[in-house]
């Protein structure tokens, strides 16, 4: 990936100076790997990016790991100031700030850093730089497009082969740990997240899979994902074993109905929440309005969620590039759940799905 890191830094400061902030300071995560390609572990020793409109930007580091970060695109592009272990990297940090600075703090900062940073910084106030960082890092670029959509087609290549695979008789932590190795067999770094709900297990949305037996007549929600090049996929089917349970066909329709009637809203310049609401609606008229428990859909990009959040009250426009998931679901406790994902990416005429793994119910064995 050739990152435009520069372009990033800069859109970055604009987004800031525009909200009257004094400094982004950008601990190790999603957002540091945004902006400066580099991704270190987030440890109890500093990190710290300091994006201040008009300066150079500055990235404190702890002096051993100061090798590490320079033989990144950030060596290029910041200042790296180096501390050791007697000093005190939270005074360097207040020297170059403001006493009375407006600042935004990364999501992902440790509160025993925030703490001490507030310590030498009393004056200062402190906001989440997610309202800053979560707009630019919304709408993807053609090579971030790319590895969404190499993950997405490597999910929807994870669920064919799952679906050819035994269900009745193992257990929900087996077919789990079948999804993980598939996701790396087509092409995943790495598994992260493998959701088998069989049964009444369905009807919790995050259900962790377990040691029940999957058993002819379940519904199987099926969601999982892992990580290409940095960016996820996130993709959910609901599968039933031979036939499904009483009431279960009307219930997928809906839902399936709903992916569908959100997918045909996305369009740029449409507010984030009409998505939701299209989705919603369908679910509504089916009668199952109070089961849909969750929001339409996530932005997802460096991160499984990120924004822009498809829900009611989000009324960010849409735009080109921006990717998030449509998941619409019914969860009937005690009986079972339904829940149909796929990641899209918005485009200059409407939308693209990322996913696109058969939507209409599969009967596994
Ligand atoms: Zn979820
Ligand atoms: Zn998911
Ligand atoms: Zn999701």
């Amino acid at each position: 990936m050739n990152a435009d890191h520069p372009a990033r830094l800069s859109r970055a400061a604009a987004a800031a100076r525009e909200r009257g902030l004094d400094a982004l300071l950008v601990p190790p995560g999603p957002d540091l790997v945004y902006l400066l390609g580099y991704g270190p572990m987030p440890l109890e020793r500093l990190t710290m990016l300091v994006l201040r409109p008009g300066a150079e930007p500055v990235l404190i580091v702890p002096e051993l790991e100061r090798p590490l970060a320079a033989a990144t695109p950030a060596g290029e592009l910041v200042v790296l100031i180096g501390w050791r272990d007697t000093d005190d990297p939270y005074a360097e940090v207040g020297r170059i700030l403001p006493a009375a600075a407006r600042l935004a703090v990364g999501d992902h900062l440790w509160a025993s850093h925030l703490l001490k940073l507030q310590a030498v910084l009393p004056a200062a106030s402190f906001e989440p730089a997610s309202s800053t960082t979560g707009s630019i890092r919304a709408v993807k670029d053609a090579d971030e497009l790319d590895a969404l959509a190499r993950a997405g087609r490597a999910a929807d290549d994870v669920f064919r082969d799952i679906c050819s695979l035994p269900f009745a008789g193992r257990r929900e932590d087996e077919v789990a740990s079948d999804l993980a190795r598939l996701l790396v067999e087509h092409g995943h770094h790495r598994a992260d997240f493998t959701i088998v709900g069989s049964g009444p297990n369905s009807a919790s949305p995050h259900h962790e899979a377990g040691t029940r037996e999957i058993r002819t007549g379940d519904a199987v929600v099926l969601d999982f994902g892992g990580e290409v090049d940095g960016y996820f996929s996130d993709t959910t089917r609901t599968v039933v074993v031979g036939d499904g349970p009483d009431g279960f066909k009307a219930v997928y329709d809906a839902v399936r109905d709903a992916q569908q009637a959100a997918f045909e809203a996305v369009g740029p310049g449409v507010p984030a929440e009409h998505v939701d609401r299209a989705a919603r609606s369908v679910i509504e008229a089916a009668g199952y309005g109070e089961r849909f428990v969750h929001r339409t859909g996530h932005g997802i990009g460096l991160e499984v969620h990120e924004a822009p959040d498809i829900v009611e009250g989000n009324d960010t426009l849409l735009a080109p590039g921006m990717t998030f998931s449509l998941e619409p679901g019914i969860y009937l406790e005690g009986r079972f759940g339904v829940r149909i994902e796929d990641i899209v990416a918005v485009t200059a005429e409407g939308a693209e799905r990322l996913n696109d793994s058969p939507r209409d119910l599969q009967v596994v064995t």
